[in-house]
């Protein structure tokens, strides 16, 4: 069975960050992956009915001091509107379209908080309401744009000597 990889749509060239860019992920393997039909392309914070463009977001501890995987963080705009609620929403949408679409992989921007949370959020940040939550904890191996190569020798195979 073709393995199928959901995909942070910004990564995909769509403009849908915040500032209303998008970061065109450039490599061979992109191409190659769309015409096979393997991606699944969703922006989690659009599917949580977030506007472009958008006040930037950052993950704020709680007050015991823990970080957003220990539990009691919460997502703030820098507009201080607390908008934990939202990215919730998002990390169960991309949950249900993996679940969905048979997704076994998802490939996502290094070090972003949003959609580092909806795909890797592991139902902790704000309390048990949503627990077990985020396609890392349901069996999807995630990868960051910067790890490409390990997903394309995950999904190919080894590069064979020429
Ligand atoms: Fe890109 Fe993900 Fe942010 Fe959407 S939520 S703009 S797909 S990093």
């Amino acid at each position: 069975m073709t393995a199928k990889i959901l995909v942070s749509a910004c990564l995909m060239g769509h403009a849908v960050r915040y500032d209303g860019a998008s970061k065109p992920l450039v490599h061979p393997a992109i191409d190659r992956w769309r015409l096979e039909g393997r991606l699944v392309t969703i922006c989690p914070e659009m599917s949580a009915g977030m506007p472009v463009p958008r006040p930037p977001a950052e993950i704020a501890s709680g007050m015991s001091g823990t970080n957003v995987l220990d539990g009691g963080a919460t997502v703030v705009e820098n507009t201080g509107r607390d908008i934990t609620g939202e990215f919730l929403d998002a990390a169960e949408n991309a949950l249900a379209l993996a679940r969905e679409t048979d997704c076994r992989f998802a490939l996502l921007i290094d070090g972003s908080p949003s959609c580092g949370s909806g795909f890797v959020y592991d139902g902790t940040f704000s309390g048990a309401r949503h627990a077990g939550q985020g396609v890392a904890r349901n069996g999807i191996e995630v990868y960051s744009d910067r790890e490409i190569e390990a997903l394309v020798e995950r999904i190919d195979g080894p590069r064979q000597p020429r």
